[in-house]
C-alpha cells in the first residue's frame, strides 16, 4: 500500500499549490494515505529574524487545519487524508510548542531539527553558514538536538533524521559514532523515524536516512514513517518506489501509518 506522510503547500510560503492539489495528485498516483504536514509557524524567532518564506504565519494555522479536516471529509472513500504538521524541535521551546499541538486535532506530528539556533542548515539559501563553523561540531550539535527531540515526547515521527548531509557537509571521522549514539536513544524513546525521499533530489543524492541508518534502526527494531517532502504537487510520493525497495532489502516488512495520533502497521507491498 502505497503512503506519503510528508507533504506541504502554498502557505508555507516556498512550496507550490493548495491542499487539494496535492490531495488530487495523490489521488492520480495511487497513494492511498496521504499525510498533509505543513510546516509550523517559527515560534522561536522575532518577525524580524525569520528568514522570508520559513513557514506560515502563526495566524494562517487555524486555517491550514480547518480547510485540512474538510478536504478529509470531502476525499473520505477515495484517499485517507491524514492532518498532520512538520514540528521544529527547538531547544527551550518544547513546552511552547506543546501548546500548540494540543490545540489541533492532528493525526500525526513530525519532529524536524532545522535550526541550529537562528541558523536553517536545511535552507539551501543560508549554505553560507557552512563557512564559518566547523563541519564536526555542527554534526555533533544536530544530533545532540535530534536526541533531545526523540526524547521530548512531542512527536509520532521524527523528520529526515540525517539531513545534515543534505548539502554534502559530513564529517567521516565522528559520524558513525553520531549514528550509533542517536539510534539507541530513538530506540529507547520509542518514536518513529521517517525514511524521506526528497534527498534523492538534493546534492546528497540519497534518502533520510542513509541505508547505513536504515540497517542499524531495522537491528533495533525501531518503526518507520514514509514521505515525500513533496513542496509542489508533482513531487507527491516521487521516490517512494526507491524508498520502499530499499526498506524490503533493508528487511523492513511494514511501515507505520497514524490516526488521531494512534500508530497502526501497514504492509510493505
Ligand atoms: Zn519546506
Ligand atoms: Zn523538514
Amino acid at each position: 500500500m502505497l503512503v506519503d506522510y510528508h507533504t506541504h503547500h502554498v502557505r508555507c510560503g516556498h512550496a507550490v499549490g493548495d491542499l487539494e492539489e496535492y490531495i488530487q495528485a495523490a489521488i492520480e498516483k495511487g497513494v492511498q494515505e496521504l499525510g498533509l504536514s505543513d510546516h509550523q509557524p517559527i515560534l522561536h524567532l522575532p518577525p524580524e529574524q525569520i528568514f522570508p518564506g520559513s513557514a506560515m504565519p502563526l495566524e494562517e494555522l487555524p486555517a491550514y487545519v480547518k480547510e485540512a479536516l474538510a478536504l478529509q471529509a470531502k476525499y473520505a472513500g477515495q484517499i485517507d487524508v491524514k492532518v498532520g504538521l512538520e514540528a521544529d524541535w527547538i531547544e527551550g521551546y518544547g513546552e511552547t510548542v506543546r501548546d500548540l499541538l494540543a490545540q489541533y486535532p492532528f493525526d500525526y506530528v513530525i519532529g524536524s531539527v532545522h535550526f541550529l539556533s537562528g541558523w536553517d542548515i536545511t535552507n539551501s539559501a543560508e549554505l553560507a553558514g557552512w563557512d564559518t563553523r566547523d563541519a564536526g561540531e555542527v554534526c555533533t550539535e544536530y544530533f545532540r538536538q535530534v536526541r533531545l527531540a526523540a526524547q521530548s515526547g512531542l512527536f509520532d515521527t521524527l523528520g529526515h533524521l540525517d539531513v545534515i548531509k543534505r548539502f554534502g557537509h559530513v564529517p567521516t571521522a565522528l559520524y558513525e559514532h553520531l549514528l550509533e549514539e542517536t539510534v539507541l536513544l530513538v530506540r529507547d524513546a520509542g518514536v518513529c523515524v521517517e525514511v524521506n525521499a526528497s534527498g534523492l533530489r538534493y546534492p546528497c543524492a540519497e534518502q533520510f536516512p542513509s541505508r547505513r541508518l536504515l540497517e542499524m534502526m531495522n537491528s533495533h527494531d525501531i518503526p518507520l514513517t514514509v514521505g515525500s517532502d513533496a513542496h509542489q504537487p508533482k513531487f507527491v510520493a516521487e521516490g517512494l518506489d526507491t524508498v520502499y525497495d530499499l526498506l524490503r532489502e533493508v528487511g523492513y516488512t511494514h511501515i507505520h501509518g497514524f490516526t488521531a495520533r494512534k500508530r497502526y502497521e501497514i504492509a510493505l507491498t
